[in-house]
């Protein structure tokens, strides 16, 4: 499996590290260590003095394909959860500043955090999914699909123009405004449409 993933989908987040409005996504990827198995302690990474959580609609490639239209691309997932996108900042301002890959702020162990997939039922709105993380009790995002810059069919079909995808692939979507900082102690916890769904502590 890959993760694959979108940065600057969310206007406000975009606008609060002083990037650009895509005209196409962003998209960089994770490999599959990156992944934070459930009940699995997340320790903070030695490397970095600023790791951000980003938290973010996760969704679930159900469907081989490639070079997928956008009016197909609801076929090709089938799941979808919330998930920390966990970030080294200042590593990754470096890269930027460099013009470097990010992989190194980005794609290390246990860096995408998801929590437990929630079927995509027919009735279950897909356009405006409320999700939202909670630090140490107190909510920092916030954040509904409605407001992506790219939906998740356009995102669907726009990857697939670069990269298959494969039953079991994930797809984080991008994360709204109100990224920040964590430190060894804190409890991240994760909300789907209000329902709490990943619980992550710093150690
Ligand atoms: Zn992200």
């Amino acid at each position: 499996m890959k993760i694959i993933c979108i940065g600057r989908n969310y206007a406000d987040h975009a606008k609060e590290l002083g990037n650009e409005i895509p005209d196409e996504p962003v998209i960089f990827m994770k490999p599959k260590s990156a992944l934070l198995q459930s009940h699995t302690p997340f320790y903070y990474p030695e490397f970095t003095n600023e790791l951000h959580y980003e938290c973010e609609l996760v969704l679930r490639v159900c469907k081989n394909g490639k070079y997928i239209q956008e009016k197909h691309a609801s076929n090709y997932y089938n799941g979808i959860a919330v998930g920390i996108d966990f970030t080294a900042r200042d590593i990754q301002e470096e890269c930027k500043k460099k013009g470097l890959p990010w992989e190194k702020a980005k794609a290390f162990d246990n860096s995408a955090a998801v929590g437990k997939f929630v079927d995509i039922t027919p009735d279950f709105k897909k356009s405006k999914i409320n999700f939202s993380l909670k630090l140490n009790q107190e909510e920092v995002q916030k954040g509904n699909s409605a407001d992506m810059i790219f939906n998740f069919d356009s995102l669907v079909s726009h990857i697939s123009n670069y990269f298959s995808l494969n039953i079991g692939d994930i797809i984080f979507t991008g994360t709204p405004a109100g990224v920040g900082e964590c430190v060894v102690g804190d409890v991240l916890d994760c909300y789907l449409n209000a329902e709490q769904m990943l619980t992550v502590e710093v150690k």
